[in-house]
C-alpha cells in the first residue's frame, strides 16, 4: 500500500464500493479500507432490493440472487392478509457474494482494497481532513488523502471525528433482529410484512424468501419500543407461534437509521455516504440501493473536485443527493410518521376494506391513500411520490 492517495474510502459495504468505483473510474487514485477480514461478511440485512435500482450499477448475476419476488403481502394484527402484485421485481440477494462482487467492480476501475484495516482516527492538516489512521495486522499506520469518504455504516464514527453531527434521534433508530431460517414452506414470489402492537410496534416484521425453503425472518421496531421489550423477544414469540421448531442458521442484531438524511454530508476534506450519512429509505428501512446511489455520487464528485483542483466543490454533493433522492426520503419520512401511530384496529379495518378491492386493481399508492385518508397533507405527499410511477 502507498501512503498517499487522492481518495480514501472507509468501509467496503455497498456505499463504500460504489464511492471507490465512481472515483476510480474518473482516474484518481483510490484506497478502500475495510475493518473485517472479508468484504460482505458478516451480513446484517434482509437482502431485499428492487431490480431496477440495482441494475443501474451492476448486471444481475444468478450467483447473488436467491429469489425474485413480485408480490407484497401485508398481514394485519387480526391475520387478514392483503397481497399486492407488482410489475417491478425485487431480488432477495446473497449479500456475502453481492458485496464482494461490488468491491470487485471498484478494483476493476483501479481502486485498491485492504481488508482487516480498522480506521481508528483521522489526520488533519490546514483545518481539513487530510487522511486516516488505521490498524492493519497489529500495526498502526497512516495514509493521507485529498478526500476521505466515510462509508462506515450505521455505527459510523468517522464523520463524528470530523465534527459532523451524525447522531440520530433514539426513536428513529430502528432496533432490528433477524434470523435466516430453513425448513419452511413458503411462496418464493412473495415478501411478507406483519404489522401490529403485539408483533412489531412502530415498525414491521418481515419474511423474505431466499429459495430452497429458507427465508430471512426479521423485525425492526423503534428504539423506544425496543427499550421496553427487545426486538429479539418479539421475533422469538413470532417464530414460536408461526414457525415452531424452525431451524435458524444465523441470527443477527443491528440498527437501521430510519430518519431523513443528515443535514451536512461534508466537511473540509471529508464526505459521508450510505448508512453513515443516514441515506436509508426511512419508510422501508432499505439502504442497499440508496447507499449505492449516495456512494456513487460522493465518489464521482470527490474525483471531480480533485480534477478541478477545488476541494470546496465537494459541498455540491449535498444538493445533488437531495435533488436525486433526499427530497423523496423526506416525504417517505412524513408518511412513516403518519403510519407509526396506528392502532391495531386501524390496521385491521384497513386490511378488511382493502380486501374488497379486486386483486388486479390493488396498488401501494392506493393502500397508502386509504391508510392516510384522514390526513390530507400526507395524501399530497403520497401523490408526489407515486405520480408518474
Ligand atoms: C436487520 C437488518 C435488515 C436489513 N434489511 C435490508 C433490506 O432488506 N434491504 C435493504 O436495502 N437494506 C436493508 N438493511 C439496511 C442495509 O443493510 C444497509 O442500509 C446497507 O448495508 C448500508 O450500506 P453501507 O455501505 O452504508 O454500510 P454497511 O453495509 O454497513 O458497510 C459499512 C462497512 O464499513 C466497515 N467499517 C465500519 N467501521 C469501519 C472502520 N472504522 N474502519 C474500516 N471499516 C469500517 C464495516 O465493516 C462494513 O463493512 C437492513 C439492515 C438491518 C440491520
Amino acid at each position: 500500500m502507498k501512503e498517499n492517495y487522492d481518495v480514501i474510502v472507509v468501509g467496503a459495504g455497498p456505499a463504500g464500493s460504489m464511492a471507490a468505483r465512481f472515483a476510480a473510474e474518473k482516474g484518481v487514485s483510490v484506497l478502500m479500507l475495510e475493518k473485517d477480514r472479508d468484504v460482505g461478511y458478516p451480513v446484517r440485512c434482509g437482502e431485499a432490493v428492487s431490480k431496477t435500482s440495482l441494475e443501474k450499477f451492476i448486471t444481475p448475476d444468478e450467483r447473488w440472487i436467491n429469489a425474485r419476488t413480485n408480490k407484497l403481502s401485508f398481514i394485519a394484527p387480526n391475520d387478514k392478509e392483503v397481497t399486492i402484485e407488482f410489475k417491478e421485481t425485487a431480488y432477495i440477494l446473497e449479500r456475502r457474494i453481492f458485496d464482494y462482487e461490488l468491491a470487485k467492480t471498484a478494483v476493476a476501475k483501479g481502486a485498491e482494497v485492504l481488508t482487516r484495516a480498522y480506521v481508528n482516527g483521522l489526520l488533519f492538516a490546514d483545518g481539513k481532513v487530510s487522511g486516516v489512521k488505521y490498524e492493519h495486522r497489529g500495526e498502526q499506520k497512516n495514509a493521507s488523502a485529498k478526500i476521505v469518504i466515510a462509508a462506515d455504516g450505521v455505527e459510523s464514527r468517522v464523520g463524528r471525528w470530523a465534527g459532523l453531527k451524525t447522531c440520530v434521534d433514539f426513536r428513529e433508530m430502528e432496533s432490528c433482529y433477524q434470523v435466516t431460517a430453513t425448513g419452511l414452506e413458503l411462496n418464493d414470489e412473495t415478501c411478507y410484512f406483519y404489522f401490529g402492537r403485539e408483533t412489531a410496534p412502530e415498525g414491521y416484521l418481515w419474511v423474505f424468501p431466499k429459495g430452497n425453503n429458507s427465508a430471512n425472518i426479521g423485525i425492526g421496531i423503534s428504539g423506544l419500543s425496543g427499550k421496553k421489550k427487545s426486538a429479539q423477544k418479539y421475533l422469538d414469540e413470532f417464530l414460536a407461534k408461526k414457525y415452531p421448531g424452525v431451524s435458524a442458521l444465523t441470527a443477527i442484531a443491528g440498527g437501521v437509521p430510519c430518519s431523513i438524511t443528515l443535514e451536512k454530508l461534508t466537511a473540509p476534506g471529508i464526505m459521508l455516504a450510505g448508512d453513515a450519512a443516514r441515506q436509508v429509505n426511512p419508510l422501508s428501512g432499505g439502504g442497499i440501493a440508496s447507499g449505492m446511489t449516495g456512494g456513487s455520487i460522493a465518489g464521482r464528485i470527490a474525483a471531480e473536485a480533485i480534477k478541478k483542483n477545488d476541494l470546496t466543490y465537494i459541498s455540491s454533493y449535498e444538493n445533488e443527493w437531495r435533488e436525486k433522492v433526499g427530497k423523496r426520503h423526506e416525504i417517505y419520512d412524513r408518511i412513516k410518521n403518519g403510519i407509526y401511530g396506528f392502532k391495531d384496529e386501524k390496521f385491521n379495518s384497513l386490511a378488511e376494506s382493502f380486501l374488497k378491492v379486486p386483486f388486479e386493481k390493488r396498488s401501494l399508492n392506493q393502500l397508502f391513500k386509504a391508510a392516510l385518508i384522514n390526513n390530507p397533507g400526507l395524501l399530497l405527499d403520497i401523490a408526489k411520490v407515486f405520480i408518474g410511477r
